[in-house]
């Protein structure tokens, strides 16, 4: 089979052994492919060897999909992990105007806001109850916001629920934290993390090339910077995730440049939790509307960057998590058979890629992900922010509810 794979033949996948469609390959993804199924080690494939794998299609494609599969079964098992969290979204006003974001709002706009400060208290202690054990906490730039703001939310958090772990801000707001405060980029995260930030989420990566990331948004935080923050905070002890959106202007090389680019980040600071591949959501968006991108990705595009991730990132970055928001359920668990083992967060108010058009809905409950995952075959955990620690959730016996079998520290970091 060549050229582009139909519905069912891609979604066939899952079905299938290596040893089905390993001699249907090319050579050239075939003898990639081996490479890392027999070392589990992404660092042994070539620049050559990894574009081979982005461009692949028809069989070559689902030879990928089955090896992702196999490859994240061997290096971090049958289990599927969530965490339960809130998301905070503080004010949606930003000048920064990303042409990709249908989430910001002018000041002056109707449905602009902003959230005080015992606002977000309130609704950290309301997700405590709930069973949160993290909020993420990000929102636009607002002009003139007060220069400590981003301490002041961590400590208002911190006060109301001081065993909350605060996963916070991604690297545009610290570079703006930096700009109001004039404080050295170390000084500043370090302030940061002592005041309560436990984690820094990796987003604001979108596409780590300059000449991409011009059409994403003029005003972003440029790829040395966004590199810069992340390696400063893994040397200050604030662990981060990695994301890469897909689905947009850009081309496969530049999903294998940045997977390349985070392997080395993650192989001098140790600082990556997990990958996110989030996938672009058009239908609001200027980018669409002005014809700078294509229609979102496919479904070809959506299993081959999980997959790809999978094989490039192992022995790096253990963790590959769907993005359930940007994904209906179908597509989420079929991204967990290419290579993802992790579920993300319940958010339970989530609003960034709903405002985009997405349709999957602001909250997926813990019962939720877990009869998902053993739909699959697979094993549900609850995990907390930095995989350190993770508690079974077996299926129902005897009609009593799904229970907690046991904790322990996760063999991945
Ligand atoms: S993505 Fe973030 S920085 Fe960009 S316009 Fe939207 S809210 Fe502002």
């Amino acid at each position: 089979m060549s050229g582009e794979l139909t519905t069912s033949e891609l979604e066939s996948f899952p079905a299938l052994d290596w040893s089905d469609i390993a001699p249907r390959l090319s050579s050239p993804v075939r003898s990639a492919i081996e490479k890392v199924l027999e070392t589990q080690n992404g660092a042994d494939l070539s620049l050559e060897d990894s574009y081979a794998l982005a461009d692949s299609e028809g069989d070559d494609l689902l030879g990928l999909l089955v090896a992702s599969n196999i490859v994240r079964a061997e290096l971090v098992g049958n289990i599927v992990t969530y965490v339960v969290n809130r998301n905070i979204n503080f004010t949606n006003i930003c000048f920064v105007g990303c042409k990709f974001c249908a989430f910001s709002r002018g000041p002056r706009e109707s449905d602009a806001y902003f959230l005080t400060l015992d606002q977000m208290a309130q609704k950290t202690v309301g997700a405590w109850q709930m069973g949160a054990t993290e909020v993420c906490i990000q929102g636009g730039l607002p002009r003139d916001l007060p220069k400590f703001h981003y301490r002041d939310i961590l400590r208002a958090v911190k006060n109301a629920v001081p065993g909350m772990h605060i996963h916070a801000f991604s690297p545009m707001e610290i570079v703006y934290g930096v700009e109001l405060t004039g404080m050295a980029l170390a000084d500043y995260l370090s302030m940061l993390r002592d005041n309560g930030l436990g984690t820094l989420p990796g987003t604001a990566a979108e596409i780590l090339d300059d000449g991409i990331r011009h059409i994403l948004s003029a005003n972003k935080l440029s790829t040395a910077q966004w590199v810069e923050v992340i390696r400063t905070a893994h040397r200050c002890g604030i662990r981060t995730t990695s994301t890469l959106m897909y689905g947009h202007a850009e081309t496969s090389a530049h999903w294998v440049r940045q997977m390349r680019l985070l392997r080395d980040i993650q192989s001098e600071t140790g600082g990556f939790t997990e990958f996110v591949p989030l996938g672009f959501v058009h239908w609001n968006t200027l980018l669409f509307q002005q014809g700078l991108a294509r229609t979102g990705p496919t479904l070809a595009e959506h299993l081959k960057v999980h997959a790809l991730a999978r094989l490039l990132l192992a022995g790096s970055i253990p963790n590959i998590q769907v993005s359930w928001v940007k994904l209906n359920r179908h597509l989420s668990q079929l991204c967990l058979h290419a290579g993802a083992n992790d579920y993300g967060g319940t958010l339970m108010e989530e609003n960034i890629s709903r405002e985009a058009g997405a349709t999957a809905g602001q909250y997926t409950s813990p019962e939720d992900f877990q009869s998902l995952i053993l739909e699959m075959g697979r094993i549900p955990a609850e995990r907390n922010t930095t995989y350190s620690r993770i508690n079974l959730k077996l299926p129902p016996k005897n009609g009593e509810d799904c229970v907690t079998e046991h904790s322990f520290e996760a063999e991945f970091r």
